[in-house]
């Protein structure tokens, strides 16, 4: 049976017209234990929850639970090994998962592709939890461009025991960058605060830093952590559960590394029609307080999105000139895309940044960007080759910042080990050039590079 890889939205009749027989529709951990043993002759293709197959010229669709529940979610654990097969594996970050779902079930208010415009009711924002993730007129959770609320549902933690034993793992085998892996990080141990009702609620309660806390303490207590030779990273936060009581347990245990925030659109009006759970103030503020305490803020938007207008591209422009100004060190400019089951899917994809009314932004985040990188020319910084172009030692910063292109002399080859590099030229808004000071000592794991 021919098979194609996921979790993603597809059109489903596509896939069974191009030869596949069966699709399975949103997350696997239910479904393919079932199906591999419909496959053996165990069972029936009929029994398989959330299935879509071809019987005949017919094709059935299953119904199921839309998203996993846990158990069985948890109880599957990545391949440890296989990390090997990357390319640079161990200069490449590697997300461990600790965070399935998201818990923004709040929904976009901009008039839809189709016409369906939200009709107020106010259920996805103060209703009970348990009947957020419904809406009379249909329109599918979360911020309007993204398909995580609909395709994984609201959050579910990861046992912290389970983190722990994978990011140890890989650690072992010489990993040297880990990112924890969540729609958004601070809703790790929230689900729990309201359990058994499903979190869907993006604001309320406050984030669990009991848990947090306590998974960031074990995963900083291991050795080669403990040593400078491995990083801890988070990646997405929500700015309106930035506060500085969270800030100072992040910075506790991950200073100096990276911190991402949804800006998106700078428009107030149009951030909140987007569906953000935020508003533009408190990105800003949440730009704020994490640079405050040690944390390296960067910040994603988008252009081309439903609703933009002139107005919204001079205010987002406005709005990431401030949060330069507060400390965010990196901003990255999406292109939107329509994806199928968003709330924004049938919009049209718009043209490239530069040949549309977001130019202005784009020319903004473009010349920032290379202000930052023109910042750290001089410094000293810890970093890990990952391969060699052009006579050019190709490094990545640790714990995260630019691709360096080292001038490296005869240790080219110093793949796995750690170097400390000058940055000395700032080349494109994403790299720069440095010299190579030294080569620290070489890892335990240098073999299995
Ligand atoms: S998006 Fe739907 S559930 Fe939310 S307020 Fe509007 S109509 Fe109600």
């Amino acid at each position: 049976m021919p098979h194609a890889g996921g979790p993603s939205f597809v059109n489903y009749r596509d896939l069974l017209r191009a030869g596949f027989d069966a699709v399975v529709w949103g997350e696997g951990e239910t479904t393919i234990p079932q199906l591999m043993e419909a496959l053996e002759g165990r069972g029936e293709f009929s029994d398989v929850p959330n299935l879509i197959w071809r019987s005949g010229r017919e094709v059935r669709r299953n119904p199921g639970p839309p998203w996993a529940p846990n158990p069985p979610l948890w109880r599957y654990s990545p391949s440890i090994k296989s990390i090997k097969s990357y390319p640079a594996w161990w200069a490449a970050r590697v997300y461990v998962e600790v965070v399935r779902g998201c818990s923004n079930f709040y929904r976009p208010t901009l008039r839809l592709a189709d016409g369906r415009r939200c009709v107020f009711c106010d259920l996805c924002r103060t209703g009970p939890l348990r009947t957020r993730t419904y809406c009379p007129v249909g329109i599918p959770p979360g911020c309007g461009y993204c398909s995580v609320p609909s395709l994984f549902g609201p959050p579910r933690s990861r046992p912290e025991e389970d983190v722990v034993r994978e990011v140890r793992d890989l650690i072992r085998l010489g990993v040297r960058r880990v990112v924890l892996s969540a729609p958004d990080f601070l809703d790790y141990g929230r689900d729990r605060l309201v359990a058994p009702e499903p979190l869907t609620d993006p604001r309320h309660p406050p984030p669990n830093l009991r848990a947090i806390e306590s998974l960031l303490r074990k995963l900083t207590s291991i050795q080669e952590v403990v040593e400078g030779e491995a990083f801890i990273m988070v990646e997405n936060l929500k700015p309106n559960l930035v506060s500085e009581e969270v800030a100072e347990v992040l910075a506790r245990y991950l200073e100096g590394t990276p911190v991402s925030l949804g800006l998106e659109s700078g428009h107030p009006e149009h951030h909140v029609a987007l569906g953000r759970p935020s508003k533009v103030e408190e990105v800003l503020r949440a730009v704020k307080i994490l640079r405050m305490y040690g944390l390296k803020p960067y910040i994603y938007v988008i252009h081309g999105l439903p609703g933009e207008t002139n107005e919204v591209v001079q205010a987002t422009v406005k709005a990431v000139k401030e949060a330069w100004r507060l400390g965010a060190e990196k901003v990255t400019l999406y292109r939107f895309t329509p994806l199928k089951g968003t709330a924004f899917e049938g919009f049209r994809r718009p043209p490239p940044a530069v040949k549309s009314r977001a130019k202005p932004l784009y020319e903004l985040v473009k010349s920032l960007n290379r202000e930052g990188k023109e910042r750290l020319v001089g410094e000293v910084v810890k970093a890990v080759p990952a391969g060699v172009r052009e006579g050019f030692m190709v490094a990545y910063t640790l714990p995260h910042g630019p691709v360096i292109l080292v001038r490296c002399g005869g240790v080219c080859g110093a793949a796995n080990r750690l170097v400390e590099v000058r940055i000395t030229k700032a080349l494109t808004d994403r790299v720069v050039e440095g010299v190579l000071l030294r080569v620290l000592r070489p890892s335990r794991q240098s073999n299995n590079a």
